[in-house]
């Protein structure tokens, strides 16, 4: 069976939105992208941390997923990542309260022997120079390294980002951070910058707008599902990257076309993520739940127009 290993942050988050609010619950980049990866029965793990204070139900539950987290290490005497975050009526812009790193500082990642032929790995959001470490402990030259980051990484370690982004084929990124990123304000120009940075193929999400995947002259576009309530979206960037990189592991395929398919399962696993407070809702998302929802996105999105 194909392969898939993940990094990324194992968190607490706090969420206020504006229909409530959190108290300490699952979060992080990591749990999200396994989660949605988890539709696709790939053999999956997590490489993270996680502090003494990190609830055993919350390990159960990645487990109960068939996610191997053998290698989120557990510092007993440090405590969890943790960020919490505020949305405003639009739900389209946040402002992030908190971020403590915490055991994240000086974490110091371990690829499991039985993952370093990994044929996909997502460089989850999280610190560079962990990201750059794992890249640095796989042996399969041909995987398909996808990362995910955000501006957090961007204002405070530029360099190392920079370093990380030359060594991978894709990099999914919201339309601000893009912006941020490449200092273009078109995303055609920021995708055309960004792919001279490095990746082959660029994500670029732009939350309830959908999601544009740029290959060179090669564009497609995706659109979100229009919902009626968006509850919470945080972690819909990581669901959405974990939709695309399961669907790529079970089919092994990394062409263009089939990454069209793969931008169409994450923007429709991102859909349901939006629905619930945190990983609720991915906890407890059956196949034919998902099987209809992309029904909806075809029935939205195809037409056939005849051009004569
Ligand atoms: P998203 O909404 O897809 O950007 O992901 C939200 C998740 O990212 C939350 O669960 C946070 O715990 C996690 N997160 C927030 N800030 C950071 C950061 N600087 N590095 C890594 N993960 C983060």
């Amino acid at each position: 069976m194909n392969k898939l290993l993940i990094v990324g942050t194992v968190a607490f988050d706090a969420i206020e939105t504006p229909f409530g609010k959190t108290d300490k619950i699952l979060g992080g980049s990591a749990p999200y992208i396994g989660l949605s990866a988890s539709q696709f029965n790939v053999e999956s793990a997590i490489v993270s941390v996680v502090g003494g204070d990190f609830p055993e139900a919350h390990l159960e539950l990645l487990r109960s997923h068939n996610i191997d987290i053998s290698a989120v290490e557990i510092i007993s005497t440090g405590k969890t990542f943790f960020w919490s975050g505020r949305y405003h009526n639009d739900m389209n812009t946040r402002d992030t309260l908190s971020t403590e790193l915490n055991v994240l500082s000086d974490f110091q990642p371990v690829v499991p022997t039985n993952f370093k032929k990994a044929s996909v790995v997502v460089l989850g959001n999280l610190h560079p120079l962990v990201q750059s470490s794992v890249l640095d402990q796989i042996t399969n030259d041909d995987a398909l390294v996808i990362l995910d980051t955000m501006n957090f990484w961007m204002d405070n370690t530029l360099e190392d980002l920079m370093a990380v982004i030359k060594r991978v084929d894709i990099i999914t990124i919201n339309d601000e951070e893009a912006r941020q990123l490449s200092g273009q304000s078109s995303l055609v120009a920021a995708a055309r910058k960004i792919h001279e940075m490095g990746p082959k193929y660029v994500v670029i999400k732009k939350g309830e707008h959908g999601a544009l995947l740029f290959n060179g002259d090669n564009v497609f576009f995706a659109p979100a599902l229009p919902l009626e309530e968006v509850f919470d979206p945080t972690g819909a960037g990581d669901t959405f990257a974990g939709g695309f990189a399961g669907f790529l592991t079970k089919t092994n395929d990394f062409s263009f076309e089939n990454m069209k398919n793969a931008v169409v399962y994450g923007s429709a696993l991102a859909s349901f993520s939006v629905e619930k407070f945190g990983t609720e809702r991915m906890c407890n998302l059956a196949p034919k739940e998902v099987f209809k929802r992309l029904q909806l996105f075809k029935n939205l999105t195809q037409f056939d127009i005849e051009l004569t």
